[in-house]
């Protein structure tokens, strides 16, 4: 007969998560067979990995409450024991790698190389697109996220059976997994096709999950995207993938910065197109410029030409690593007026003449329009 978990570890059937990892941290530092003199070595060896074990169930919010339902039968079903010391978090308590020899010699090796590439698989990770806004992403910001993952099924616990009921063994195969099939002189092993090689079957399918174990659910998840995020950007969120025996996989995020009408961002900078009273292209002058988070007032030379390029220092894009601000580049357009009074006209034509240049008047249709109007 197993010895209850709770029991092992000495804490209560509620106690919290940091309760029995204080627990399980002093009863490991007591019995951790390299604290231990040689002639009580086999013994502490086996009561480290007794409360390892008793910790690694109760440390998982997901085993614990396996166990809490259905105690050991419900463990023991659904994990082996290498699941339970590969899913544990050790690390927190013994530091990264801390207990691998240790687990290596319960193991028989091979179990310190990569602990998370061979154990158990973890669950699958998950991609995620998202859409962000050049303005947001100059100020980064914290967004919510809802991310659908499938998750543990409640009822049934996993196993897929109705109330998580003890799964029975398949009659076809007797719980092998395996059929005998005679084939002309030879007999043939092969895969029971009732349970699928898994010996054992569901008796009552969970009417939660039709059987699955798993179900989608849409997780909220807070992500802080940073200043000067950009296309392609990829941030990652631990866990938050898809759960597997091995503990849950990776939520990648990928980043899309949506088009602005009005800025072109080009690495750090951004590009955009001003216009500028033909007057002020002439005579030089003043102009209000707007930048990703306000404006700014730029000064126009006299004599500027239409296309032309002007830097306004450090009002780009924050560097995503160093927030350092890449810069403005604006090119000025002239703004040509479409319709001028009598008196901006006349004083255009007085420029004209002045500047030796012939000016036709108007045509004799603009004349006839004005005279009808
Ligand atoms: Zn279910
Ligand atoms: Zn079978």
């Amino acid at each position: 007969m197993k010895k209850d978990y709770y029991e092992i570890l000495g804490v209560k059937k509620d106690a919290t998560a940091a309760e029995i990892k204080k627990i399980y941290r002093s009863l490991a530092l007591r019995y951790h067979p390299d604290r231990v003199p040689e002639n009580e070595k086999k013994q502490a060896e086996e009561k480290f990995k007794e409360i390892s074990e008793a910790y690694g169930v109760l440390s998982d919010p997901q085993k614990r409450e396996l166990y809490d339902r259905h105690g050991h039968a419900g463990i023991d079903q659904n994990y082996t024991a290498e699941d339970i010391f590969r899913g544990a978090d050790f690390s927190s308590v013994f530091g990264e790698g801390g207990l691998d020899d240790i687990l290596s010699q319960f193991f028989g090796g091979g179990f310190s190389s990569g602990r998370r590439r061979r154990g158990p698989a973890r669950g699958r990770d998950i991609s995620y697109e998202v859409d962000l806004t050049l303005e947001e992403a100059f100020t980064g910001l914290k967004k919510t996220i809802k991310v659908p993952r499938n998750e543990v099924c409640r009822d049934c616990q996993g196993n897929g059976a109705k109330n998580g009921s003890a799964l029975v063994n398949c009659p076809t195969c007797g719980g092998q997994g395996q059929v005998l099939m005679n084939s002309g002189f030879f007999r043939m092993a092969q895969t029971c096709p009732d349970c699928r090689g898994q010996g054992r079957l569901v008796k009552e399918v969970c009417p939660g999950c039709q059987g699955r174990g798993h179900l989608k659910h849409v997780r909220s998840i807070d992500v802080n995207f940073p200043k000067g995020v950009d296309n392609d950007s990829q941030l990652r969120v631990r866990g938050e993938g898809e759960i597997g025996p091995g503990g849950a996989g990776d939520l990648y995020i990928s980043v899309r910065i949506k088009g602005h009408d009005r800025f072109r961002r080009v690495g750090n900078d951004l590009e955009e197109t001003v216009l500028v009273s033909f007057v002020k292209a002439v005579l030089g002058g003043e102009i209000d410029v707007p930048t990703i988070d306000g404006k700014v007032t730029m000064k126009v030379p006299a004599g500027t030409e239409a296309g032309k390029v002007f830097r306004v220092k450090g009002r780009g894009m924050p560097d995503l690593r160093s927030e350092e601000p890449g810069d403005l580049y604006v090119r000025v357009m002239i703004d040509v007026p479409k319709r001028l009074s009598a008196e901006q006209r006349r004083l255009l034509e007085e420029f004209a003449k002045v500047s030796g240049e012939p000016v036709e008047g108007p045509t004799l249709k603009e004349k006839i329009r004005k005279v009808f109007k």
